[in-house]
């Protein structure tokens, strides 16, 4: 490639946006982004990297054991925004609005991703 990569500690992505899994077991699969964690680089996408885990039961917290489904934490660089207006998912790149202020937008279209 050539080019230099520049590693950043900034997330494109935020809580609300609908983003596709790039790797792993659930490769493929879009939702939409229940939490961002930028200090692991993590965000947990609904319904995708499910685990499984075993609680106890604790009937002084009225928690009935057995096994609960929940997601777990996705590295960022395994999932991509998919945009809304081209449909695809896309990297994210900066465009400027008329008063100055930068705001994402995907680098396939252009499309400004923020509502
Ligand atoms: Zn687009």
């Amino acid at each position: 490639m050539g080019q230099t990569i520049v590693k950043r500690h900034i997330i494109n992505i935020r809580k609300g946006d609908n983003v596709r899994v790039m790797t792993g077991r659930d490769a493929g699969k879009s939702g939409r982004v229940l939490s961002v964690n930028s200090r692991k680089n993590t965000v947990i996408v609904e319904h995708a990297n499910m685990i499984k885990r075993h609680t106890r039961p604790n009937p002084s917290k009225n928690i009935k054991g057995g096994i609960v489904e929940k997601e777990a934490p996705i590295n960022v660089s395994n999932v991509m925004i998919v945009c809304s207006s081209c449909g695809k998912h896309a990297r994210i790149g900066h465009n400027v609005l008329s008063d100055g202020s930068k705001v994402r937008g995907c680098k396939r279209c252009g499309t400004t991703l923020e509502k």
